[in-house]
This record gives C-alpha cells, sequence and structure tokens, in this order.
C-alpha cells in the first residue's frame, strides 16, 4: 500500500499512477498446440493483437496471412525517428507500462528487449492548476494549501492521498478479477452507469476536489463522458512506469521479423465474405482489388476503422457493437528546443494541467544539448486540436506549455504533430468506454461470427494498453488453435 500511494503522489495524475497492484492472470495461461488440423489463418491488421495471434497460430504450425493496410507493423504503437536533431526518437502511441503488464514484459524478455524508467527519478514535476504553478519531487504531494480552490476542511486535512484513501480506494479493493468471464457483479454494473465525476460526487467529494484530483489524469478532464467502472478499472495499471530502451516500436518489430513472409503490406481490406467451408478477404492492392482465402479470418483492426469494412455476413448486433464503441481522441505534440531551459530551474521537464494535457520529456535519457517537450493530448483539447492545421497545432501547443513553463518559447525550433483522429488506420486513440457500455457489451464482444473472430485490446480487460492488445492476440489463437 505504502508504495502505490507514493506513487499516487509522485505524478499526480489518476491514469498514470500506482494506486494498487495490478490483478494477477489467474487462470489465463493459453494453451495452444491443441488443434487437431492445420488451419489457414487470414489476419487483418499488423498491430500488436494480430501480430501476437500469428506468431502463436505459426508457433504450433498453423498458416497465417497478415494484411496491413500501412507500410510498417505496430499500428498504435509508433516511435517517430529521424525528423528531430541529434538522432533524438519519441513515442507517437503507446508510451509507458507497468512491470505489472505481464504479457508486455512476457515476450519483452522473450524478444530481449531491455526496459528502462518513463520518468526522471530527479528534478521537480510542475502541477499547473487554476493558474497556479506547484512544484513538487516525485516522494512529495502536491499541496493543497497553496490551490485556490474551495475545499471543504476536511478534503484540506485529508490532502491528495487522503482524497484518494477516502474516496476512491475502497471501491478499487472491490474490484476482484478483471479477467474473470462473470467479472461483472451487479455491484459492479451500477458503477458502470456512473461518469467518473458522478461517482466521485456520490462517494461525497466536492466539485474543487474533484477538480484538483482529475489534474494530470488526462483521461478523466472531461469524466462526463467516461463510464467510473472503465476508470477504476484501468486503475489497476498503477505503478512505476516503464518505456523500451530504444523506442517501444521495437516490440511489434520484433513479432514482424518473425513473420516477415506472412505479413502483405500496404494491403487494406475492404470487403470480408464467409461461406461454408471458409472466408475470403478482399483488398485493395496497386490500384485493383485481390482477394485471399482461410478457414478462418481474425479482425484485429479497432472497432473504429472496422465500421468502414463491408462484412455482408455480419448480425445486426454486432454492427451495432462495431458502430457503437466510443473512441477517445489524443494527440502528441512534440516541439524541439535549442536548449533544455527547464533543467535551469530544476524541473525535469514533466507537467500536468487542469486540461487534459500532461507535458513528457522524453528526451531526459537521450544525449544531446537540444531537448524535446512532448504534449499529450486527450478528449475535448484533442479534437480541437484535430481541426487546425499542423502549424496550428504546433504554436497552440507552445502557448499552452509556455504558461507552464514561462519562457519557453524563447528556445522553440521546431514541431510536429500527430493527431489520432485522422490517422485513417485508427479513427481515435482507443476505445474508452461510455457509461453503461460495459454492460451493454458485456460477453457480446469477443465471441466470434461464423468463421470470423475478433481480436483487438478494446475486447481486451486492459482496453488502451498495449498488454490488451497481447491478451486479445493470445486469447484469439487459443480459440482457433483448440477448433
Ligand atoms: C496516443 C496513444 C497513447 C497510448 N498510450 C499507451 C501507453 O502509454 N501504454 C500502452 O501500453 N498502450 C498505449 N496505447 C494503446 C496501445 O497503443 C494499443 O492498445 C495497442 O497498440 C493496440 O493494438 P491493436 O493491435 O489492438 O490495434 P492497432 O495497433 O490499432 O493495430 C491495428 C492494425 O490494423 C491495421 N488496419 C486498420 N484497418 C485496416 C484494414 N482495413 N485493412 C488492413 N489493416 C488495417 C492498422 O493499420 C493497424 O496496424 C496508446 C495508444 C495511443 C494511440
Amino acid at each position: 500500500m505504502k508504495s502505490s500511494r507514493r506513487e499516487f503522489l509522485k505524478v499526480g495524475g489518476i491514469s498514470s499512477l500506482g494506486l494498487l497492484a495490478a490483478p494477477t492472470l489467474a487462470n489465463t495461461i493459453y494453451k495452444v498446440g491443441n488443434s487437431k488440423d492445420r488451419k489457414k489463418v487470414i489476419i487483418v491488421g499488423a498491430g500488436l493483437a494480430g501480430l501476437s495471434t500469428a506468431y502463436e497460430l505459426t508457433k504450433t504450425g498453423h498458416d497465417v496471412v497478415l494484411l496491413e493496410a500501412r507500410m510498417q507493423p505496430g499500428g498504435r504503437v509508433r516511435t517517430k525517428r529521424s525528423a528531430f536533431a541529434e538522432n533524438f526518437y519519441v513515442e507517437e502511441g503507446a508510451g509507458r507500462f507497468p512491470k505489472s503488464h505481464n504479457l508486455t514484459m512476457r515476450f519483452i524478455e522473450e524478444f530481449g528487449l531491455e526496459t528502462t524508467p518513463f520518468y526522471p527519478q530527479s528534478g521537480n514535476l510542475v502541477t499547473y492548476v487554476g493558474k497556479t504553478h506547484l512544484y513538487n519531487s516525485y516522494a512529495e504531494q502536491r499541496n493543497m494549501a497553496k490551490v485556490q480552490l474551495p475545499f471543504t476542511t476536511v478534503e484540506r486535512q485529508s490532502g491528495e492521498g487522503g482524497l484518494f484513501e477516502k474516496y476512491v480506494r475502497p471501491t478499487l479493493n472491490q474490484l476482484g478479477d478483471i479477467t474473470n468471464r462473470d467479472w461483472l457483479s451487479s455491484d459492479l454494473r451500477a458503477l458502470d452507469q456512473l461518469s467518473w465525476t458522478e461517482f466521485l460526487r456520490k462517494q461525497g467529494m466536492s466539485d474543487a476536489a474533484i477538480r484538483f484530483f482529475n489534474v494530470g489524469a488526462i483521461n478523466i478532464n472531461d469524466g462526463h463522458e467516461i463510464s467510473a467502472l472503465w476508470l477504476l478499472r484501468d486503475m489497476l495499471s498503477g505503478g512505476k512506469k516503464y518505456k523500451i530502451k530504444g523506442g517501444n516500436d521495437q516490440l511489434p518489430r520484433a513479432f514482424a521479423n518473425r513473420l516477415a513472409p506472412s505479413i502483405k503490406y500496404g494491403k487494406p481490406v475492404k470487403r470480408i465474405e464467409q461461406f461454408e467451408f471458409g472466408v475470403e478477404a478482399f483488398f485493395k492492392t496497386e490500384g485493383s482489388i485481390g482477394s485471399v482465402r482461410g478457414d478462418y479470418l481474425v479482425l484485429a483492426t479497432p472497432f473504429s476503422v472496422a465500421r468502414r469494412i463491408d462484412i455482408p455476413s455480419l448480425s445486426k448486433s454486432r454492427r451495432q457493437l462495431i458502430s457503437g464503441l466510443t473512441y477517445a481522441s489524443a494527440s502528441r505534440v512534440t516541439l524541439q528546443f535549442d536548449k533544455r531551459m527547464w533543467e535551469g530551474n530544476d524541473l525535469n521537464g514533466f507537467a500536468t494541467s487542469d486540461h487534459p494535457l500532461q507535458t513528457w520529456h522524453p528526451t531526459f535519457d537521450q544525449p544531446g544539448s537540444r531537448g524535446i517537450l512532448q504534449a499529450y493530448i486527450r478528449l475535448s483539447l484533442s479534437r480541437q486540436l484535430s481541426g487546425m492545421s499542423e502549424q496550428e497545432r504546433v504554436l497552440f501547443t507552445l502557448s499552452k506549455m509556455e504558461e507552464i513553463f514561462p519562457g519557453l518559447k524563447n528556445n522553440f525550433e521546431g514541431g510536429s504533430a500527430k493527431c489520432w483522429d485522422q490517422d485513417p488506420w485508427a479513427k481515435g486513440a482507443a476505445s474508452v468506454h461510455s457509461p453503461g457500455q460495459l454492460t451493454m457489451f458485456e460477453n457480446a464482444f469477443d465471441e466470434p461470427e461464423g468463421r470470423i473472430y475478433f481480436s483487438g485490446d478494446h475486447l481486451s480487460p486492459w482496453p488502451a494498453w498495449m498488454q490488451g492488445a497481447l491478451y486479445s492476440g493470445l486469447d484469439t489463437a487459443s480459440k482457433i488453435d483448440s477448433l
């Protein structure tokens, strides 16, 4: 308890923090290798879900073909290289993970990759709330006394950690094993009907405390949109965060190297047909339409883009699921500076604010005299950004960051932006369920329809995490193998 609470206090934002030990993956050791027949499996999408499905099926002797729309593997795991000075690289998609994500860790180790801390251990973080700057090290709590918000006396006395212990921890302790198919008890179903803000209000938190509590929690500054149960489950991914040394894209690339001949890049699938003894996928290729046939097909794309694939055999209820799932907006804006001016003030470059915006410093462990700060922008602010030109996005973000690090503009050299809403093969960052959606889609998500299986982080207990994509990939491989 002690260390997880310290984690909570040190980064100052719920979704990125260590609040609880993650649940074990009880009963989820997949048995691949039970198959009676060798099968030909078409996999649509070479993100981590599709790649891990293919990897496991290949190991046990099945034939796979992966059809990928992009010219590279990895989907939403995307490291941007070569665009910056001094060989800097940054993450435009998946950034960090706790070591409790055992499948992420399992494959990192299997492929001989190394992890390194995501956050620097020295220097101060900035919290920018209500135009007040708070500075604290990782080990310290943010000082509520300095914030001009109408907290109640009890809230001021409890401090930030106390708010969490009083209002959130008791419910978190009741979540149980999220990998269990019968996970949703009647109490949890009721929680799913509430938005995060409604939940905190019901627990007795004042609006001022809710605002302060949510600072830095990029998923919940617009708390009304998101199921309270979804967020509580997401908090189980707390704890110290890590990244892959040299770039997170090495994980999907390691899978892809082992599957190389089976992956067909630049092949966006447009239509899927199934018949009594097989399936056929139709894809665009060099100005015409190609097709491939198999025994089974795994649709390993986010539902936000699966919506555009024509699948005449799908049931009405499945279509409703695919079209109804909510996807959150997220953008990463990367700004390069001619020096790391923030370090002169003993700041480590990481910051949170009461906008859905976090600031990261991806070059804190990369050599060079220049430096890069990256804004991780979500929800309403990200949607606003999506409607701007590239230059406007960069300048808008620079002005937001200037409020947090005054003087930053003087060292600005240039920047770039990635808005996931505009990405044709993602159309959003990740599925983040609205109130009621966990209950509504319970059990219906990952069941196959005939010969078509569905895979992806959105179908797992860890949506919006690489762990979720890998979990779903292994689950799908196991199901197909055991047919
Ligand atoms: C901004 C952002 C921040 C994130 N932060 C984190 C984080 O800190 N930690 C973490 O663990 N995870 C994070 N994630 C989530 C993580 O990236 C995803 O959960 C995971 O990568 C999803 O893998 P997937 O295989 O399910 O889907 P995807 O990675 O989306 O893969 C789907 C693949 O299908 C392809 N495709 C789509 N349509 C078609 C078509 N018609 N035909 C053929 N191919 C198609 C796509 O090109 C893509 O390659 C983040 C994601 C984003 C976007």
